[in-house]
């Protein structure tokens, strides 16, 4: 079994999507399980219609209801066109979407939107396009059969961004499998989205397709977990930022858990851990280009030492903690953490003196309460405006030299934390936001374009 997540844009349009389906239609040998994300932006428009309706504005929330169902009904066509699963699976679509009004409406008039209620609003994405699609995969002669992820991948109750229950998807995710399979080429479930083990709707957090992909190769003990996606492959940086980058054939489960954790946007950061428990490769792959050699992401024996790639996260915290009182007290980092901890906010980055902690954070975390704890025994300083780059590699520490060489391509802007991580796969650096993209196209141009360095146990010229 493999199975297969299509990312947006991979299921754009019906385009796209029949590109998406004659990929699969070449892996039916090793039973696909196939997991879709909503199309291209419609999570986003998702997210409207929920905003809309937490501001009580019903006319704006129909409207936008309106274009996601437009939008899927001319897929269905397109895809269908003369087929007589055409007029069920239209009418699946616009039922689909009524009843969202219907669940608008009703959050309009309670003047209230839980993230329970926002939940169950942004699942609609993967739900739509999970239909029209598996509708157009019967209808192109693969039988295919659909599976509800709500009932498979069980979270905790945090809705907006549920922790995966393991033991429970490992129960739930074969049994589904296996009775989708009787009879059937392949099945197909969604991405992102979950359920309590109540019921109750969850998700998985921004991005969280790959996520519930990985859940489920981990469950099934999948060959092989393929991320389709608009790129081909990982690459050394972000090609929508830096304009020369490289794919990067190979890469550890370490350095892509460590990128996508450090910003690259290509995986979600969870997408490595359920893989790694089972050895599970992981290849990633570009649907509009399907020949393509991709990304395996293998065990790190497999894998050769050296710099991979360097990620950036534009959107942190950056924050000082003084006090006097921590020279020579034990017992003053466990303070801060236990604050940290209580708080439910995770950090990312540390580094600290006789009388002074740095640390980063996700920029999207409410922080207010932690700072409101540590400023009853310290002086608590947060910067807005910084961001975070991180050179990614295995073992780079043999990579001697690399520290100052990588500091001077950054000798154009203020660098305020250096942490180099206790893994040796990762080095990072705080500077200010408005000089990140020039610093890592800078850093990128050193390390990737100018191959005046050499890896291993090389010193750097
Ligand atoms: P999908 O919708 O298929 O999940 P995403 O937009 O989430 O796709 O992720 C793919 C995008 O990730 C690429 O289009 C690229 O712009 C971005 N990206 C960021 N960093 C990298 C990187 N190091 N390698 C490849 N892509 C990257
Ligand atoms: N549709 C969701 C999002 O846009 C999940 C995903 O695409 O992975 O965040
Ligand atoms: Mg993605």
């Amino acid at each position: 079994m493999i199975v297969m997540k299509f990312g947006g844009t991979s299921v754009a349009d019906s385009e796209a999507i029949a590109r998406t389906i004659s990929i699969i239609g070449g892996r039916l040998d090793r039973k696909p399980i196939v997991v879709v994300s909503a199309l291209s932006k419609v999570t986003d428009l998702l997210y409207k219609i929920a905003d809309s309706a937490s501001e009580g504005d019903r006319k704006a929330a129909d409207e936008y209801i309106e274009t996601l169902q437009s939008r899927h009904i001319t897929l269905a066509e397109e895809l269908l066109e003369g087929n007589p699963m055409l007029e069920e699976a239209r009418t699946k679509v616009a039922d689909i979407c009524s009843e969202l009004k219907n669940f608008v409406g009703a959050v309009c008039a309670l003047g209230e939107l839980t993230d329970r209620s926002k939940a169950r609003i942004i699942s609609r994405g993967e739900w739509l396009s999970s239909t029209v699609i598996c509708y157009a995969m019967n209808s192109r002669g693969i039988i295919t059969n659909f599976i509800d992820a709500r009932k498979m991948i069980i979270t905790s109750d945090n809705h907006m961004k549920g922790e995966p229950d393991k033991a429970e998807i490992m129960k739930r995710v074969p049994e589904a499998v296996s009775a989708a399979f009787s009879g059937a080429d392949a099945v197909i479930t969604q991405g992102f989205i979950s359920s309590t083990v109540k019921g109750e709707p969850t998700v998985l957090g921004r991005g969280g397709s790959d996520y519930s992909a990985s859940l489920i190769g981990m469950a099934v003990d999948a060959e092989s977990i393929e991320i389709w996606t608009d790129v081909d492959g990982v690459r050394t940086a972000d090609p929508r930022i830096v304009p020369c980058t490289k794919n990067i054939s190979r890469i550890s489960f370490e350095e892509a858990a460590e990128m996508a954790h450090f910003g690259a946007k290509v995986l979600h950061p969870m997408t490595i851990e359920p893989a790694v428990m089972k050895n599970i490769p992981v290849y990633v792959l570009n649907s509009m280009n399907p020949g393509g050699e991709g990304t395996a992401i293998l065990h790190s024996d497999k894998i050769e030492d050296g710099v991979k790639s360097v990620s950036y996260k534009e959107n942190i915290l950056l924050m000082n903690i003084f006090s006097t009182r921590m020279i020579n007290v034990s017992g003053f980092l466990q303070r801060v953490f236990a604050a940290f901890s209580e708080h439910k906010v995770s950090v990312d980055l540390i580094s600290t003196s006789e009388a002074n902690i740095s640390l980063t954070m996700d920029g999207n975390q409410d922080i207010d309460a932690v700072v409101g704890e540590l400023s009853k025994f310290a002086d608590v300083d947060v910067d807005r405006d910084k961001a975070q780059i991180s050179v990614i590699g295995k073992n780079i520490v043999n990579l001697r030299g690399l520290l100052k060489q990588t500091m001077s391509s950054l000798k154009d802007c203020n660098v305020y934390m250096i942490s180099q991580g206790a893994s040796f796969v990762n080095i990072s650096f705080v500077v200010d936001r408005s000089s990140m993209k020039d610093a890592v196209r800078e850093v990128h141009r050193y390390l990737f374009e100018n191959k005046d360095y050499e890896s291993g146990d090389q010193r750097i010229r």
